[in-house]
């Protein structure tokens, strides 16, 4: 066993070199690496098609400034052959107008009730199923994705009274009935029972760089906050199996109504 160590020059590189030493006839891979971060003993094979993405998502993702520009990811090859269906459009709450308060989308109430209204709609948390028929999606399947670094849930005192209130959007997924965790940054048990789809079904909430190479059927993009809005968005986005939506500021409206397909609501 190796153990990889964050504060060692490239570890991947070290160890690579020392398996290839003593273990005779290694064939080994890695996937998923970051531009130049590639072992010299490795040979870099790109794949560019998408293999779970919908032809309805994948168009979103190559709008995105980081997929347009063709320097941090690589674009999309098309598939080999058409696809049997074109997916579900991506749909858009826009953080504007009457219900909705005057800060980031993170923490607008009316945002996340809209929000839980879709993922009503979805069916998610149904328990309806007829033989034969796909198992209703389920909470867990559902992943409530941003960049905002002040998402947080409630807090309380020793006798139960809440000192903070949750971000707004945890607040209104949870009116529209809906279940949902947030998943606190640093939480690595978290991160492993999210991966393996454990602990309870609930939606999970979290900041998308806490979970990054993790799919759902269905992605909730909120956008807004600091930082790297746009390539956040852009690896939500690339991480939905089916359902996009996508939580926008009043300035991100113009960009995201000139994508396709887009469906909204507010
Ligand atoms: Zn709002």
């Amino acid at each position: 066993m190796h153990e990889v160590k964050d504060d060692e020059y490239n570890p991947l590189t070290r160890l690579c070199e020392e398996l290839h030493q003593h273990v005779p006839g290694l064939h080994l891979w890695a996937a998923s690496l970051y531009h130049g971060h590639r072992p010299p003993l490795l040979t870099e094979v790109i794949l560019t098609q998408p293999l779970r993405t919908p032809p309805s998502v994948t168009r979103h993702v190559q709008h995105q400034p980081f997929m347009a520009q063709g320097v941090t990811v690589y674009d999309y090859t098309a598939a080999p052959s058409p696809l049997p269906c074109d997916g579900l459009d991506p749909r858009v709450v826009r953080h504007t107008g009457q219900g909705h308060g005057e800060g980031e989308p993170g923490d607008c109430e009316q945002c996340g009730f809209l929000v839980g209204q879709i993922l009503v709609e979805l069916g998610v948390g149904g328990t309806g199923s007829t033989p034969g028929s796909p198992r209703p999606l389920q909470y867990r399947d559902v992943f409530i994705l941003t960049n905002v670094s002040f998402l947080h849930d409630a807090k309380s005192d020793a006798s139960g009274q809440v000192t903070r209130p949750a971000s707004g959007v945890l607040r209104g997924v949870r009116e529209a009935g809906i279940p949902v965790t947030l998943l606190e940054s640093g939480d690595e048990d978290g991160v492993r029972d999210v991966a393996t789809m454990a602990g309870p079904d609930h939606v999970i909430a979290t900041r998308c760089f806490d979970v990054q190479g993790l799919e759902r059927k269905v992605v909730v993009w909120v956008g807004g906050g600091d930082g790297d809005d746009e390539f956040g968005r852009l690896l939500a986005a690339s991480r939905c199996t089916s359902q996009l939506v996508l939580v926008t500021p009043p300035r991100r409206e113009q960009s995201d109504t000139s994508s396709d397909d887009d469906s909204d609501c507010n």
